[in-house]
């Protein structure tokens, strides 16, 4: 080929692979693929809140979860506010129960299924991985990215800050800034709070929002906030008993 003809043909397949990258999604220098994020948030919820939301609860198969907060998900993100999902296209590492035999009895215990009908809470692990852990993959396989959540849970210790300061689950009114500032005298980093709104308008603790270092060793001050709907000033505390 005469090196007009090669630059020329060069030049046009670079063309076409920015064009389909830029129609798929893609940035050049940051491919959407397992490895490729900037932290996580760790997200907790509380059960009350979730069994007070209009899709209801049902608990799991293993009975009523204890009045705790309980583990949603760990979320690979980027700091721009984006975030990477299903990062396993071609299903080369679906869910697999057999990495993580010996968890399971402590996810029963602080990763609990609440939706309806009562499960045994794999598809909801399955679903996290599949969504959120392929996107961490290259630094966290199956087996970690399940056992450094459940390991963030025991540490965030979020119940026991907030009893500390005061704050207990007894369907009492705080204000959205003394929860907030209990969770980070406790742990020394700034918390995302996520409301659910009930029928009367009340703002209800529904998730707690934390940030993760990329190798999921530490708790970091958060980048960049979650989109989750806020808290008014006042947050309703709901008991968990009643349901
Ligand atoms: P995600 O896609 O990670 O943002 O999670 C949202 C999905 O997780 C929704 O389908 C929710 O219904 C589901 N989900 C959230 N919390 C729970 C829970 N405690 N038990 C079962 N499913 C849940």
């Amino acid at each position: 080929m005469k090196p007009l003809r090669s630059c020329s043909a060069f030049i046009i397949s670079l063309v076409i692979i920015v064009v389909y990258e830029a129609r798929a999604g893609h940035s050049l220098s940051r491919k959407p693929d397992r490895g490729y994020y900037d932290f996580f948030y760790f997200v907790q919820q509380w059960p009350g809140a979730y069994c007070d939301s209009k899709w209801g609860c049902c608990f799991p198969k293993t009975g009523k979860p204890a009045e705790n907060f309980s583990i949603h998900g760990l979320w690979p993100n980027f700091n721009n506010g984006s975030y990477p999902q299903n990062c396993d296209n071609l299903n080369r590492n679906p869910f697999d129960k057999s990495k993580i035999v010996g968890l399971i009895k402590r996810m029963q215990v602080e990763w609990p299924t609440l939706s309806c009908p009562s499960g045994d809470g794999f598809k909801f692990w399955s679903h996290e991985w599949n969504k959120h852990g392929t996107c961490s993959a290259n630094v966290l396989n199956q087996q970690s990215f399940f056992q450094k959540t459940l390991d963030f849970k025991i540490k965030s210790n979020l119940i026991q800050h907030l009893s500390d300061a005061g704050i207990h689950p007894n369907d009492g009114f705080y204000r959205a800034e003394d929860v907030e500032a209990a969770i980070e005298d406790g742990l020394g980093v700034t918390p995302y709070l996520e409301c659910n709104f009930d029928k009367e308008g009340n703002s209800q603790l529904f998730q707690v929002y934390l940030c993760v270092n990329k190798l999921a060793n530490a708790f970091i001050q958060c980048p960049v906030m979650p989109h989750g709907r806020r808290c008014a000033s006042s947050v309703q505390f709901q008991s968990f008993s009643r349901f």
